[in-house]
């Protein structure tokens, strides 16, 4: 066994394999994988191994698409091909109208990653599985590309690949401890002796937490039990000239698929059971949890009536086995936070599936430091944490029962709920707000109109369109107040902090007291790492000269760990995080400094506190810091005010407003507000994919400055030309907004994809935004969307559509 190498994976399931694997394949081939038992000893070997196409965003298609060609690939080696059903195809039941909606949009994004899916009718689904009914079915999503392989094939293939690549590989070697040195290197303490390493990966499956418990990390990821059974032939399928076809059925919560001539049915029974949660037994190796049929009786019954087959065949084997989740179902694959050089890959549900994908998006970012793809659905930063152990659990259960069914668009689930909440949020709940969740902070999404008010969850304008339309009026017209917590907060302090901010952003930094500024971080290749408000705070009894670096909501860890990581030796810089202990109110429209000054002691003339201005004061008696900056594109005041003040700062903005019109919006509100100034989201507009160029963000780039952080990539970048550019759309339709992901079209060629989308209130237009190809980017060139389906006209129309001077805003 090495006692020093570059990386070392711990767990040998297809999680760790591929990522073995796929670090070979990126050039680095002093790697290891150490494993307590044999490969796959864990969950892999008992899976049901469906491989899948379907995902939720462009990220979760690409890299299955990634994973059906290299196993393609492995099935037809020459010298070991392994067991590989590609292509059976497999078909996403529906029997609502707003499932097959919501399908339809599945399959314009997966078209933009070249991936073709098909909305069936139920006698299309009929045809192509002749064993199921068309009883309360509508029809289905077709994934050509559906199969299933042998899991132990493929990790020794991997395996095997990997070794030609130079990897080592040690078998029944349980990883006992994890130190980590001054310089950010590790050692791994083994059964069998220790490596020293510079790079560790947690691959352990459903022991996860126990190797995150060795470097000190608690790992949001929760085990259930779960099932299938696998039958005795089935003569109509012996005879059928063809494999049949997967099924996955949200209707009743099973899937299916062909085992030799046999079915293979798998259950997601809401009566579902968590697994190890107070510890796993050392022995469970290559091992099942009992077979527990009952528990299933509620979706068997579903099974049976779509397939009446299955009621005349015998069952022969039953499998029970742990299945790991996360608090929003996607797995772990990248960075842990707060740590260095260590990375996870874990809480893989469809492992099997997508293990290819993912081990190919954590080694490029081990060894490039970012993918191909962005990766923020996957980043395990993506929680702050909140996510302990109950949440987790709350959050699997969930999951599990709706293992099938999609998220909506504003659909917000109720387990483990609330997590995060600031005082005023029982007063919003009075006032009718209809909260959303980001990053387990309770948000105002809208205020209903009456306590009974409900929207249904669509693809579609809901009912709650005019509400949100009569709240954007109220602002226009008059005076808004909107309550905007979980916004990320870091204070950096220390003589150094204006250099180091310098180095990080590309653009000018604003580093004059009182002023407020914006701020783009690149990573190493030149594309968007980070997007934030940069705000100088005078030296004032509240503190020392201090810089708020404002961020998303859910950013706090992420921007945290890159700050962090490029404070320079001996450079005086301290970062600290605010984000749980202030909150915002937004005050938005024309009456805003009329409130503010009843309210506020000072100057807040436009003269006095100008566009970008800053100013530390009281609201009524709540300490507050006021920025002049605005996301609704009307005259409007930031006001960050300490959790313990809160409320009191409320009463006030209230309590002045009253003479005004005031009234409370909510995040629905912002959306569309934003939308109409060309204002940009991170994670939805700003991704790793993009160059501030790309993105539309020229202005905000300084490349006379002196050196930063992705300078010389973005230069070359700029050389090259830009793949893609942001546009703003107006769509030709009033039924449905645009969604994340849908493809644009021109003829039958995907020449862009959505990344935002919204009714414009105060334009009167359906917007979106998207990425196109960079030739078709000119005001009024004339496009199509494929918006759940319908294809519609989208035309290029100049950013902030909604007073594009900035006027009012700077009024
Ligand atoms: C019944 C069932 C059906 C499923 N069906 C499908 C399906 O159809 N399609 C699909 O895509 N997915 C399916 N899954 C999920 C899929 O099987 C898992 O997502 C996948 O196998 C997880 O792989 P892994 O490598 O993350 O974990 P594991 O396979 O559990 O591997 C983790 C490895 O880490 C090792 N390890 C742990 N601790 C240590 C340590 N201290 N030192 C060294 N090594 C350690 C373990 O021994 C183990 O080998 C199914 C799961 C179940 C339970």
């Amino acid at each position: 066994m090495k006692s020093r190498t570059k990386v070392v994976v711990i767990g040998g399931g297809i999680a760790g394999c591929s990522t073995l694997y796929h670090l070979t394949q990126e050039g680095w081939s002093d790697v290891v994988l150490v494993e307590r038992n044999e490969l796959t000893s864990g969950t892999t070997w008992h899976s049901a191994a469906q491989v899948t196409n379907f995902g939720m965003n462009q990220t979760m298609v690409g890299l299955k698409t990634h994973s059906i060609n290299l196993y393609k690939e492995l099935s037809e080696d020459p010298e070991y091909p392994i067991n590989y059903h590609h292509g059976d195809g497999g078909i996403r039941l529906a029997n609502t109208e707003a499932q097959m909606q919501g399908y339809r949009h599945f399959a314009s994004m997966a078209r933009g990653m070249n991936v073709h899916f098909e909305v069936i009718d139920a006698a299309e689904c009929a045809r192509r599985h002749p064993l199921i009914s068309t009883d309360n079915l509508i029809g289905g999503l077709w994934d050509p590309l559906d199969g299933d392989i042998d899991p132990a094939q493929l990790c020794q293939a991997l395996a095997r690949r990997a070794r030609k690549a130079g990897a080592e590989v040690y078998r029944n070697t349980p990883v006992t401890g994890l130190i980590q040195h001054q310089d950010d290197t590790w050692t791994v303490q083994t059964d069998k002796g220790d490596i020293d390493c510079d790079i560790v990966v947690n691959a352990c499956g459903y022991r996860v937490n126990e190797v995150g418990a060795m470097m000190g990390v608690h790992h949001p990821v929760a085990s259930m039990e779960h099932q299938y059974f696998l039958t005795e032939e089935i003569p109509a399928i012996k005879d059928a000239r063809h494999r049949m076809p997967l099924i996955r059925c949200p209707i009743s919560d099973y899937y299916c698929r062909q085992e030799k001539h046999g079915l293979l049915v798998g259950f997601y029974e809401q009566d579902c059971k968590t697994w190890g949660m107070d510890g796993i037994d050392h022995n469970f190796v290559n091992a099942l949890c009992p077979d527990d049929l009952d528990r299933v009786t509620d979706v068997l019954e579903g099974a049976f009536a779509r397939m009446p087959a299955l009621m005349e065949v015998g069952i022969h084997t039953i499998v029970n086995g742990p299945i790991t989740y996360t608090i929003d179902g996607a797995p772990l694959v990248g960075p842990i936070p707060g740590k260095r050089n260590a990375f996870c890959i874990i809480g893989l549900r469809a492992g099997l599936g997508e293990g290819g994908g993912h081990g190919w998006l954590l080694a490029q970012q081990i060894v490039h430091g970012e993918a191909c793809y962005d990766t923020w659905c996957l980043d395990p930063r993506r929680f702050t944490g909140h996510a302990n152990v109950e949440l987790t659990a709350l959050k699997a259960i969930e999951d599990y029962q709706n293992e099938f069914r999609f998220h909506f668009p504003h659909e917000h689930r109720p387990a483990g709920r609330p997590a995060k909440t600031t005082p005023l949020t029982p007063l919003l709940a009075a006032e009718g707000a209809d909260f959303t969740v980001v990053n387990g902070w309770e948000r105002a999404d809208y205020f209903k109109p009456d306590p009974e008010f409900r929207h249904t969850p669509s693809f579609h304008f809901d009912e709650a369109f005019d509400v949100v339309g009569a709240e954007v009026r109220a602002v226009q017209q008059a005076v808004g107040l909107c309550e905007v917590n979980g916004f990320n907060r870091l204070e950096i302090t220390g003589a150094d902090r204006q250099r180091f901010l310098d180095r990080l952003v590309c653009g000018a930094v604003t580093k004059r007291d009182g002023r407020v500024g914006l701020g783009y971080l690149l990573n190493h290749h030149g594309r968007i790492k980070a997007e934030a408000t940069i705000a100088n705070l005078p030296a004032s009894d509240r503190g020392p000269h201090r810089v708020w670096y404002g961020s998303a909501a859910a950013s706090e860890f992420h921007d945290m760990d890159w700050l962090q990581q490029h404070i320079q030796q001996g450079e005086h810089v301290q970062i600290r995080s605010l984000t749980n202990d202030q909150t915002i109110l937004v005050l938005a429209g024309p009456k805003a400094r009329d409130v503010l000054a009843t309210c506020a002691r000072g100057d807040w003339s436009n003269e006095g506190f100008p566009w970008l201005s800053l100013r530390e004061c009281f609201v009524g008696f709540a300490p507050a810091t006021v920025m002049r900056v605005s996301f609704s594109g009307e005259l409007a005041y930031e006001i960050h005010v300490p959790n313990a003040s809160l409320y009191a700062a409320y009463l006030a903005l209230r309590q002045a407003g009253e003479a005004h019109g005031l009234k409370l919006f909510g995040a629905r509100a912002v959306e569309s507000m934003r939308m109409e100034k060309g204002f940009l989201h991170w994670k939805a507009d700003l991704i790793t994919e993009f160059d501030p160029y790309e993105t539309g963000l020229s202005r905000f780039v300084k490349l006379e400055k002196g050196d930063f952080v992705g300078k010389d990539a973005l230069i070359a970048r700029k050389a090259k030309g830009p793949q893609r550019r942001l546009v703003t759309l107006q769509l030709d339709c009033d039924h449905a907004p645009a969604h994340a992901g849908a493809s644009v079209m021109l003829g039958d060629r995907v020449v862009g994809t959505v990344t935002s989308g919204a009714w414009g209130y105060r334009v009167g237009m359906n917007l979106a935004y998207a990425f196109v190809a960079p030739e078709l980017a000119e005001n009024g060139n004339q496009m199509q969307m494929d918006l759940c389906g319908d294809i519609v006209q989208a035309r290029v129309i100049p950013p902030s559509p909604y007073d594009p001077g900035f006027e009012i805003i700077k009024s």
